[in-house]
């Protein structure tokens, strides 16, 4: 972001061609690939060029998924997207925040993931339930220039769990003005309000 006085910075376009899609899980690279395809744009993921998975050693989403584009770009020679999320409960201060896979365990049990947060939340009486789930997206080039978004989807979390669908966090997430968890939900209901969608139309904007 530039800041005040600074000459505002020319957001860079991603041409027709090969893009890394910085993700070892299959299912994220197909759908980034799906939502892609129609600009020209033809992702190669980072298994199939055996590309190392960095440590996430940011402490924000947007460090996190800057670290991994980055990489993907320098080692491949090619432009790089990756992308972090994850959910952020206010009255726990953020939490589970960029640690939202690790609170699953190696096991990723998110049965149990989610029982930590509702544990959490009644440690007090009254705790308020606000909560919301961010998506960073980075793109990075070979030469070290990256764009980068954020979106997010603000709800109110639910005890019990409610609904099979989707994964992670979602049988405990309720959008604001909705009446189904995200677990309850279908996918494509899901995809035109999640925070991945936000951060995705962000990025179409702006550099397709
Ligand atoms: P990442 O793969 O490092 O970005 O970890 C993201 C983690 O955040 C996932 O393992 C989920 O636990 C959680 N998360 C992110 N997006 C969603 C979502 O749309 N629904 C439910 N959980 C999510």
């Amino acid at each position: 972001m530039s800041g005040e006085g600074d000459t505002p910075q020319a957001i860079r376009k991603l041409s027709p061609g090969r893009l890394v899609i910085a993700s070892h899980n299959a299912g994220k690279v197909r759908e980034i690939a799906e939502l892609l395809g129609p600009y020209g744009i033809e992702p190669v993921s980072a298994g199939e060029l055996d590309l190392p998975e960095p440590e996430e050693t940011g402490t924000t989403f947007v460090a996190n998924a800057e670290l991994k584009a980055l990489q993907a770009a320098d080692l491949s020679g090619l432009p790089a997207l990756a992308d972090d999320s994850g959910l952020c409960v206010d009255a726990l201060g953020g939490d589970p925040g960029i640690f939202s896979a690790r609170w699953a365990g190696d096991a990723k049990d998110f049965d149990l993931a989610m029982r930590l947060v509702e544990d959490r939340l009644n440690e007090e009486p009254d705790m308020p339930r606000a909560a919301h789930f961010v998506c960073a997206l980075a793109l990075a080039w070979p030469d070290g220039h990256v764009e980068w978004f954020e979106g997010r989807v603000d709800g109110t979390l639910v005890w019990p769990p409610r609904g099979g669908n989707g994964f992670g966090y979602d049988a405990m997430f309720l959008p604001i003005g909705g009446e189904q968890t995200f677990g309850e939900m279908d996918a494509a209901a899901k995809h035109a309000i999640s925070h991945r969608a936000d951060a995705f139309r962000q990025l179409v904007a702006a550099v397709l």
